[in-house]
C-alpha cells in the first residue's frame, strides 16, 4: 500500500509517530514534516487543544474525528483520561450528539441495518471490513438515555458503548460492530428535520418489526458464529423485555440497560452497606420508574437477597416497591399492568405520588429511573432525611438534565448525611465546609468487563449468576479511601484494573456453571484478562 493510503488509514496511521526507518520502508518521504514525535507528545497536544473548546459537543466532534484519523492515540487518549474524557463520548454528551447527529455527522460508523435491507442483511454485514466480531452492540434508537426515540440518530450509543468496550474493557476495537436498526421513529421533529438521516417514516410495529429483528439476529450467529455477544442498546420496554427473553436461549444476548443496570446498582447498594450499616435483607427499596432500568434492578436485589437469606424470591420482592407513571404499583392495579411489573404488586392501597408513596414505605434506599428529571424535590428528599440516618439515594436518569436531583441538592437537603449516586457525572460537592464526592452508578462500570469475561471464556449464554459475579466484583472495589469521601463506587481511573475483577469473576461462573467453551481453564483469571486487554500503544512496523 502506499504511503498515502497508510496515512489515511486510522487503524495503522500514527501520524507525525512514524519513525524514519517506517518512513522509509512505507513510501511516506515528504509526506510527513520532518519532525518525529512521541505518542506521549500527541497525546499532550490533543489533550491541549481539546480543553481549549468550551462547547462539550466540539469536544465531541473534535473524539470523532480523532477516531476517524488515529485509533490507537484515540483510545490511548480515552485510556488516560478516562474521567475527563468519559463524559465527552458518553454520558451527557453522547446525548446531545444523538439529537443532532444528522447535522455533525461527517463519515458514518457503525452498519445501519433499515427496512430497505429486509431480506438482505446477512450481504449487509458482509459488507463490513471485518469478518471477525466479537461483540455487538445494536439499537433500534427508541429510548436513547432519557431523550426518547431519536431514531437512526441512536447510533452515537452504540459507538459510544463500543468505544468504552475497548477504552475500558480492553476489547480490541477490530473485533467490535456498532449497529442501529432503523424501522422509523415516531418522533415528530426528526420526520420534519431536513438533515434526518433516518428511514422518513413512522416505526414499523408487529410482524414487520420481529421480522426484521429476527433476520438479523440469524444473519449475526450465521455470520459471526455462536460466541459474539449481542449487547441489545436502548430499545424501549415493550420489545426489549421480549427480545431479551426470545433470543436468550439461543444466542448470547445481554440488555444494558436491563441487566447492565441491574448489577451496577447492586453492586452500589451492597457497598453503601458499609455506611449504612445492617444486611441487604434488611433494607427497605422504593424505585421512581418501573421500566428496564427500574424493574431489572428490582428484580436482581431480590435475586441477591435470596441468595443470602436463603428465603423464597416471591418473600424478598416484597421488600421492593416501586412507582411508575401512575402511582406507586399496588395489587389493585393487577390487572392492567404490563408483564414486567406483575411481580412487584404488593398488597397496599393506592398511593399517588412519589412523595406519598416515600412518607407510606419509609424505604433507607430511594432508586430513580423515569427518565424523568427534577423528580426528587426537596419534599422527598427531606422524607428520606427524617427516617433515615444516612438515606442512600441513585439519580440514575440520564443525560445530567434527566437526573432526579443533583448531587448538590442531594447534600443540600440532607444536610451532608446523603449517600449519593447518579447515572451521569457530577462535580464534588462543599456542604458544611465539607467536600463529598458523588458517585456515577451507570453502567459502563460493568458492561465492559462484563463482556471481557464472556469473551476470554467462550461463553454461549448469559446467566443471572454472572450479573451477581460482576457485582461482587465491582462492590469489591471500593477502597476504605473511597468509603471516607462518601464514595460507594471506585473512581473510574482505575477501571482497566475493574474491569479484570470483573471479568475473571464472570469467566469463573462462566466455567462453574459449564457455560465457558475456551478450555483448559486458564489458572489466574485475572492475570489472564488482563493479559487479553489491547492497548493504544503504537506498534511499529517493519
Ligand atoms: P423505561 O423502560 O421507559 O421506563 C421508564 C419508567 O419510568 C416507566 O415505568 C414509566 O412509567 C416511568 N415514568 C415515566 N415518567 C414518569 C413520571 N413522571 N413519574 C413516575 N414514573 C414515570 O426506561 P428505562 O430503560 O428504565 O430508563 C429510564 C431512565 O434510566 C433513562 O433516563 C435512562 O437513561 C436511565 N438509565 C440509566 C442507566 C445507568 O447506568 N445509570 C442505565 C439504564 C437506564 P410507565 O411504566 O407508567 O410508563
Ligand atoms: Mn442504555
Amino acid at each position: 500500500a502506499s504511503g498515502y493510503t497508510l496515512l489515511r488509514d486510522p487503524h495503522h496511521n500514527k501520524g507525525l509517530s512514524f519513525t524514519e526507518k517506517e518512513r522509509d520502508a512505507h513510501y511516506l518521504r515528504g509526506l510527513l514534516p520532518p519532525a518525529i514525535v512521541s505518542q506521549a507528545l500527541q497525546e499532550k497536544k490533543v489533550m491541549h487543544n481539546l480543553r481549549k473548546y468550551q462547547v462539550p459537543l466540539q469536544r465531541y466532534m473534535a473524539m470523532m474525528d480523532l477516531q476517524e484519523r488515529n485509533e490507537r492515540l484515540f483510545y490511548k487518549l480515552l485510556i488516560d483520561n478516562v474521567e475527563e474524557l468519559l463524559p465527552v463520548v458518553y454520558t451527557p454528551t453522547v446525548g446531545e450528539a444523538c439529537q443532532k447527529y444528522g447535522s455533525i455527522l461527517r463519515r458514518p460508523q457503525g452498519l445501519y441495518i433499515s427496512l430497505k435491507e429486509k431480506g438482505k442483511i446477512l450481504e449487509v454485514l458482509k459488507n463490513w471490513p471485518k469478518k471477525s466480531i466479537q461483540v455487538i452492540v445494536v439499537t433500534d434508537g427508541e429510548r436513547i438515555l432519557g431523550l426518547g426515540d431519536l431514531g437512526c440518530q441512536g447510533m452515537g450509543i452504540p459507538v459510544g458503548k463500543l468505544a468504552l468496550y475497548t477504552a475500558l474493557g480492553g476489547i480490541r476495537p477490530s473485533v467490535c460492530l456498532p449497529v442501529t436498526i432503523d424501522v422509523g421513529t415516531n418522533n415528530e421533529q426528526l420526520l420534519k428535520d431536513e438533515f434526518y438521516i433516518g428511514l422518513r417514516q413512522r416505526r414499523a410495529t408487529g410482524q414487520e418489526y420481529s421480522e426484521l429483528l429476527h433476520e438479523f439476529m440469524c444473519a449475526v450467529k450465521q455470520n459471526y458464529g455462536e460466541k459474539v455477544l449481542i449487547q441489545f442498546e436502548d430499545f424501549a420496554n415493550h420489545n426489549a423485555f421480549e427480545l431479551l427473553a426470545k433470543y436468550g436461549t439461543t444466542h448470547l444476548v445481554f440488555n444494558d440497560d436491563i441487566q447492565g443496570t441491574a448489577s451496577v446498582v447492586l453492586a452500589g447498594v451492597v457497598a453503601a452497606l458499609k455506611l449504612v450499616g445492617g444486611t441487604l435483607a434488611e433494607q427497605t427499596f422504593l424505585f421512581l420508574g418501573a421500566g428496564e432500568a427500574g424493574t431489572g434492578i428490582a428484580e436482581l436485589i431480590a435475586l441477591e437477597m435470596s441468595k443470602q437469606t436463603k428465603a423464597p424470591l416471591e418473600e424478598t420482592r416484597k421488600k421492593i416497591w416501586l412507582v411508575d407513571s401512575k402511582g406507586l404499583i399496588v395489587s389493585s392495579r393487577k390487572e392492567s399492568l404490563q408483564h414486567f411489573k406483575k411481580h412487584w404488586a404488593h398488597e397496599h392501597e393506592p398511593v399517588k405520588t412519589l412523595l406519598d408513596a416515600v412518607k407510606a414505605i419509609k424505604p433507607t434506599m430511594l432508586i430513580g429511573s423515569s427518565g424523568v428529571g427534577q423528580t426528587f424535590t426537596k419534599e422527598v428528599v427531606e422524607a428520606m432525611a427524617s427516617f433515615n440516618e444516612r438515606p442512600v439515594i441513585f439519580a440514575l436518569s440520564n443525560p445530567t438534565s434527566q437526573s432526579e436531583c443533583t448531587a448538590e441538592e442531594a447534600y443540600s437537603w440532607t444536610k451532608g448525611r446523603a449517600i449519593f449516586a447518579s447515572g451521569s457525572p457530577f462535580d464534588p460537592v462543599e456542604c458544611n465546609g465539607k467536600v463529598f464526592v458523588p458517585g456515577q452508578s451507570n453502567n459502563a462500570y460493568i458492561f465492559p468487563g462484563f463482556g471481557l469475561g464472556l469473551v476470554i471464556s467462550g461463553a454461549i449464554r448469559v446467566h443471572d449468576d454472572m450479573l451477581l459475579a460482576s457485582s461482587e466484583a465491582l462492590a469489591g472495589q471500593v477502597a476504605e479511601e473511597n468509603f471516607e469521601k462518601g464514595l460507594i463506587y471506585p473512581p473510574f481511573s482505575n477501571i482497566r484494573k475493574i474491569s479484570a475483577e470483573i471479568a475473571a469473576n464472570v469467566a469463573a461462573k462462566a466455567y462453574d456453571l459449564g457455560l465457558a467453551t475456551r478450555l483448559p481453564r486458564p489458572a489466574n483469571l485475572v492475570k489472564y484478562a488482563e493479559s487479553c486487554m489491547y492497548s493504544p500503544v503504537y506498534r511499529s512496523y517493519r
